[in-house]
């Protein structure tokens, strides 16, 4: 009869456990579903998009029903998932160091296409990224990694000076360079569409640290560089 006892004991314990694991296995995957969903949602509502499209092409006096408008919205949220996903992302974690190249001399990417949205009229500003820099204790990275900074920082909504700024900062940051310079020239959309209506006009903007900032011969060579390769 103990013995009895005992075996049903520990058939009724194993039932609790196996119910308290099953439970707590679904709270914890309901739980991470639950983070992830809201994480998403809270980086990009689709809803809100799709709903805010809508009211605006009422607003300008367009019928959203009308045959060519009916899709535009949901294409739009699809659009903004890459124009403007550089929001989640984060420039930092892709600028992997390659340690002991022996290079010290300037290293110069030039010529990096970029297309960013200005925060002022969320009307596009489209140019090119010139980036130098000269490396400290062999500490280089890929060039496509400069350029994956570049498009990272740029699809989100921008003021032409703080994404100079953000490409130099994560630069220095991670390969701690004895210099960097980084120039952007491009045309604002909402520049030369609307306002004063100056198409072709270019906005310059550069950051230069450490050196290049220190050593008027070094940022003269490096100037010289990007204007050389031009055939200027
Ligand atoms: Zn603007």
């Amino acid at each position: 009869m103990v013995n009895y006892l005992a075996r049903l004991e520990s058939l009724f314990y194993l039932t609790i456990c196996a119910y308290s694991d099953t439970m707590l296995r679904y709270n914890f995957g309901k739980k991470i579903t639950e983070i992830f969903v809201n994480w998403k949602e809270k980086f990009m509502d689709k809803e809100k998009i799709e709903k805010a499209v809508k009211l605006f092409l009422e607003g300008i006096g367009e019928d959203p029903n009308r045959e060519g408008l009916r899709e535009t919205p949901s294409r739009v949220v699809r659009m903004c998932e890459d124009l403007f996903g550089g929001s989640k992302e984060k420039a930092s974690k892709v600028l992997t160091t390659l340690e002991g190249e022996k290079h010290d001399e300037i290293i110069f990417l030039k010529d990096i296409p970029l297309y960013s949205f200005c925060e002022h009229h969320i009307l596009p500003f489209i140019g090119k990224a010139h980036i130098a820099y000269i490396p400290r204790g062999g500490r280089v990275t890929g060039l496509s990694k400069l350029a994956r900074v570049v498009d990272i920082l740029s699809k989100r909504l921008q003021v032409q000076e703080r994404l100079t700024t953000q490409i130099a900062d994560v630069i220095n940051d991670i390969l701690r360079p004895r210099g960097v310079m980084v120039i952007i020239e491009a045309e604002h959309l909402c520049m030369s569409m609307r306002g004063v209506k100056k198409p072709g006009t270019v906005t310059v903007t550069s950051v230069v640290r450490g050196l290049f900032r220190e050593n008027p011969a070094t940022r003269a060579e490096a100037i010289s560089l990007l204007q050389r390769e031009r055939g200027k």
